[in-house]
């Protein structure tokens, strides 16, 4: 068998520069991380070679003695950490752990109520061309204009009006806590599920820096690859009484094969995401989207039209607001691509530019906190933000303090 590099050199050399962009470059999206060498380690192993229809000790095919381990590994940790009563670590992704339980859970045609996409919400709660806004009455709710947080009054009143089977519980861009058990009251109240989408904090969930919605919720998925910091994939904790319910949904209904290599990094993810480093890795991920929101509250971002989506953060992201500045929300992706930190434009409620320019900007420290940056290079990332968000910016010696901040923090210094 010969090496990427000699069989494939195109394939080879994209891999090299993709490397080479992810070192020498600030990546701030949010929903990103750097998985641990140990994770690519596990996901680049020969378990992609297997066919393991079913689930550990009842699998479909022979030799599954090895994979067994590895996903029985998998379970035990995602319950062990997060406290729930049973485990699924085969959804491919965040889309399919979600569909999965939709799937399990509810008939084409129930109601269901989840936030808005253009208020934060993800595609997978319920939006028009999703799977989900496609076979489910979906009665969205928002965040409120007074204060940019989950109007909970709005969801006590349309889940009387509605009767939902589930409530939808999770974001995809919201920079606040949400209030599960006022999630839970409700549900209740209405004889509702209440189901939890955490995958952009699971990873702050798990250092206990954050509440978890696991003593919550019915059903609990997250995103693997995330604040998780470990293999892009999915994982649904659920109740004891759904967890049959769950595992049929994924195997056989959604899926066939699990991917047992990304089985065995979400593994050894589970595992990083108990330690100590873990949980400090977690603390510098909130202190640096603090320090950047109170970056980008000072007077001289005020005064370009720069404001932070609710006054401030509790989590691992920034939403920027530029309604009043004379920069789109693409206009300031592409600025702070040009100085080398990458970002993703995002709606703002209510946005009055189209969905492909936006008004607003969405801006995440865990990669940067999972290659040790601290509240000093926190300081220094926001104040490169905050200047490039000025009507005039000078570029390259912004793109200077950039490359300084690469360099002070090398990434993959083995690969
Ligand atoms: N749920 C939420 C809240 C998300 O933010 C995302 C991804 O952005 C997903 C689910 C979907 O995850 P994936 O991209 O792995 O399908």
């Amino acid at each position: 068998f010969d090496s990427l590099e000699s069989l494939d050199p195109e394939v080879h050399a994209a891999v090299r520069a993709e490397l080479a962009r992810q070192q020498d470059t600030l990546e701030m999206i949010a929903s990103e991380n750097f998985a641990p060498v140990a994770v690519l380690e596990a996901q680049g192993s020969v378990l992609t070679n297997k066919y393991a229809e079913g689930y550990p000790g009842r699998r479909y095919y022979g030799g599954c003695e090895h994979v067994d381990v590895t996903e029985q590994l998998a379970i035990d940790r995602a319950k062990s950490l997060f406290g729930a009563e049973s485990a699924n670590v085969q959804p491919h992704s965040g889309a399919q752990a979600n569909t999965a339980v939709y799937f399990a859970l509810l008939e084409h045609g129930d109601t269901i109520l989840g936030l808005d996409l253009a208020h934060g919400g993800h595609l997978t709660h319920g939006m028009r061309l999703n799977y989900s806004g496609k076979t489910l009455n979906v009665v969205p709710y928002h965040v409120s204009p007074a204060d940019g947080r989950v109007d909970m009054e709005e969801v006590a009143k349309l889940a009387r009006e509605h009767r939902p089977k589930m409530i939808v519980a999770g974001w995809s861009a919201y920079p606040r806590q949400l209030d599960f058990a006022r999630f839970r009251e409700i549900a209740d109240e209405v004889g509702a599920l209440l189901f939890v989408d955490m995958a952009h904090f699971a990873g702050l969930v798990a250092a206990g820096l954050h509440p978890s919605p696991v003593p919550y919720a019915d059903i609990v998925t997250t995103t693997t690859h995330k604040t998780l910091g470990g293999p892009r994939g999915g994982l649904i904790l659920a109740k004891e009484e759904f967890g049959k319910k769950i595992n049929s949904a994924v195997f056989p209904g959604l899926q066939g094969g699990p991917l047992e290599h990304v089985i065995a990094a979400k593994a050894v993810a589970l595992k990083v995401a108990a330690s100590e480093e873990f949980k400090d890795r977690q603390k510098r991920t909130l202190e640096g989207a603090r320090i950047i929101a109170e970056r980008l509250l000072a007077e001289d971002s005020a005064k370009a039209g720069v404001k932070v989506l609710t006054g401030g953060t509790d989590v691992h992201l920034v939403l920027v607001d530029l309604v009043d500045s004379e920069l789109t929300g693409r206009d300031a992706e592409d600025r702070l691509h040009e100085v080398g930190i990458t970002v993703n434009r995002n709606a703002v409620p209510n946005d009055p530019r189209p969905p492909m320019v936006t008004s607003g900007l969405r801006i995440g420290t865990p990669a940067l906190a999972t290659r040790g940056f601290g509240a000093e290079d926190f300081a220094e990332v926001a104040d490169i933000l905050a200047l490039a968000l000025q009507p005039e910016f000078d570029a390259a010696s912004l793109k200077g303090r950039v490359t300084a901040l690469a360099r002070k923090h090398p990434l993959y210094p083995g690969l």
